[in-house]
């Protein structure tokens, strides 16, 4: 009994192995088969920018078909400049930025780029357009100059360390023992969230895009760094079309638009001082987070996410 209880055993051991393999293939099919519909059209061109700009025009949207998500959702951004988008979490502010890349198609209504609906073009194009400085960005396992010039595989040497300059992260790759070949990533080096922004900021700024998403981390930075970097994209956003998905109003107040979400309904549009004036939703989110300022930087939820 014993003589067959060993490899029993061992088979056992080896079929959780392979379960739990094929678990994961599961779950990278699935994944994959999330964006399966979004093809392109048979005649799709590449988009054509003149100066970018951005029409949400009456948006529905679902992911999935008993849960509406984006409800009429309407709004231009005219060339060149930035608009903010606030709310609550879950009000639907990333899902904005996800039908931007077209990674979902919507259910009524349209998003065109220089009037160019995004269903008519050929996404390569679509991607190559747009820039995004994600909430957390994710580095590959390997080299910090891999990790900038993704954002332009051909990219020369100077212009990768241009861009690291520019992006004030040259002098920190420059201090690492083996510079720009050092590796990066979960089996690499970890950098702090400031840095791994500023590679993602190089990054763009190699990418050179006409459009640009700021998706504003929710845990703020320490204090200087955040202005630092704030001080950065609104460098790399002047004359590009700009969509920033904003936590802290304090980081918006200049922008030339500021849409207010709420349960996926765009419930107040204007600017900072125009909103402000309105003294409804949008003033209420200031006062609170002021308030919350007031009590000290560390307290715990500075953003309007509850
Ligand atoms: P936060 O400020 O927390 O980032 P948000 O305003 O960006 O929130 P979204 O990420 O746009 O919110 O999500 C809007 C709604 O859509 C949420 O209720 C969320 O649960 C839902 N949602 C997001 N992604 C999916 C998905 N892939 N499938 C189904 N529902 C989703």
């Amino acid at each position: 009994m014993i003589q067959l209880y060993v490899p029993l055993n061992f088979l056992g051991v080896i079929y959780r192995e392979i379960k739990q393999s094929l678990a994961d293939i599961e779950r990278l099919f699935k994944l994959l088969d999330q964006h399966r519909e979004v093809a392109d059209v048979p005649n799709a061109k590449p988009l054509a920018i003149q100066g970018a700009e951005l029409r949400f025009s009456h948006v529905d949207f679902s992911y999935e078909a008993k849960r509406q998500i984006l409800f009429d959702v309407d709004f231009t951004i005219p060339a060149g400049t930035t608009t903010a988008v606030v709310g609550h979490s879950g009000s639907g502010k990333s899902t904005l930025s996800r039908l931007l890349f077209r990674f979902y198609d919507i259910n009524a209504g349209s998003i065109s780029i220089d009037g160019q609906d995004l269903r008519n073009i050929t996404q390569v194009s679509l991607r190559k357009a747009i820039g995004i400085v994600p909430q957390d960005t994710v580095l590959f396992n390997d080299t910090i100059e891999y990790n900038i010039a993704y954002g332009k595989p051909d990219a020369s040497r100077e212009e990768i360390v241009a861009a690291a300059k520019a992006a004030y992260i040259h002098d920190f790759i420059e201090s690492l023992p083996d510079g720009y070949q050092s590796m990066v990533g979960e089996r690499g080096l970890k950098l702090s969230g400031g840095e791994k922004q500023r590679v993602a900021i190089a990054r763009t700024l190699l990418k050179n895009p006409a459009i640009l998403i700021f998706d504003e981390a929710t845990s703020a930075l320490d204090s200087r760094a955040e202005q630092a970097i704030q001080a950065q994209l609104k460098e790399i956003a002047k004359d590009r079309t700009t969509l920033v998905i904003a936590h802290r109003l304090s980081t918006i107040a200049d922008a030339a638009q500021i849409l207010v979400l709420d349960h996926g309904r765009i419930v107040e549009r204007g600017t900072h001082a125009q909103l402000l004036a309105q003294n409804g939703a949008y003033a209420q989110m200031w006062d609170r987070q002021q308030a919350r300022q007031e009590i000290g930087p560390s307290s715990p939820g500075t953003n309007d996410r509850d």
